[in-house]
């Protein structure tokens, strides 16, 4: 069975204090018996006060992004071996902002993947279609072609170590989710793309996650958990969805 997974992107928000005291609170109502496991991908410049904060509690830590490139004369980048030392297990690459607005190219994304799985991290894959993509029906084409990206570069037998999350950008952010069924025929597909290697695999769906709708997405079939922007960063909501994530254990 492919595990369960919730998990936070708080992208540019907060500040070390908020930080650490949002992670401590998640610490503190997290235990690591539970089924799921809750991760949370901080900004960089907070990794090290989250994973303080966190502890042992069982919920992991992440980067939200990460440079292709080992080491070098790359001012201003991360690497993955820079996460993995801070203590993260895991990093979003291919998050659709990163794609949109820093112009990252499915080779780029397909090259930081295998950077991270090098550098012992686990990749959450981020795929999804545009509004535009969408109304020319054109989204289960641009998710496959996202995903073929990286099974090019790491095979599928490296796709499926990792975890992907759906998340139609048309829903990143903006309070509208795809409906449980527009979510579902998508991780179909994506489950249908990995084959038999991937039965185990992960899939997130995320899109303006909710306490509200977060039931419905995680009842469906290939959905095993979600990647939460904006409703991450008050961890009332989180641990709310979190605990919607448990009950469909
Ligand atoms: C995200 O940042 O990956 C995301 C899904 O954000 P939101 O939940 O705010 O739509």
């Amino acid at each position: 069975m492919a595990k369960s997974l919730i998990a936070g992107n708080w992208k540019m928000h907060g500040n070390a204090a908020s930080a650490a005291s949002l992670a401590t609170e998640l610490a503190e109502h997290w235990t690591d018996q539970n089924s799921v496991e809750m991760i949370v991908f901080p900004p960089f410049v907070h990794l090290t006060q989250v994973s303080v904060a966190v502890g042992h509690s069982g919920v992991a830590v992440g980067g939200q992004n990460l440079c292709q490139f080992e080491s070098g004369a790359y001012t201003g980048e991360i690497s993955a071996v820079m996460l993995a030392d801070l203590g993260c297990q895991y990093v979003l690459v291919g998050h659709s902002e990163r794609r949109a607005l820093f112009g990252e190219t499915d080779q780029a994304v397909a090259e930081k993947f295998k950077a991270a799985q090098q550098a012992g991290l686990v990749p959450v894959l981020c795929v999804g279609e545009s509004l535009q993509q969408r109304q020319q029906q054109q989204t289960l084409e641009i998710v496959a072609r996202q995903i073929s990206a990286v099974i090019e570069s790491v095979a599928l037998e490296g796709l499926c170590r990792a975890v992907i999350a759906y998340e139609p950008v048309w829903a990143i952010g903006t309070g509208e989710t795809a409906s449980p069924e527009q979510a579902q025929e998508v991780h179909g597909a994506i489950r249908a793309q990995l084959g038999d290697l991937g039965r185990e695999t992960t899939l997130l769906y995320g899109g303006s996650v909710n306490p509200g709708n977060a039931a419905a997405l995680f009842a469906q079939p290939d959905i095993n958990g979600g990647l939460v922007g904006g409703a991450s960063l008050e961890a009332d909501d989180f641990l709310n969805i979190a605990q919607q994530l448990i009950e469909q254990e």
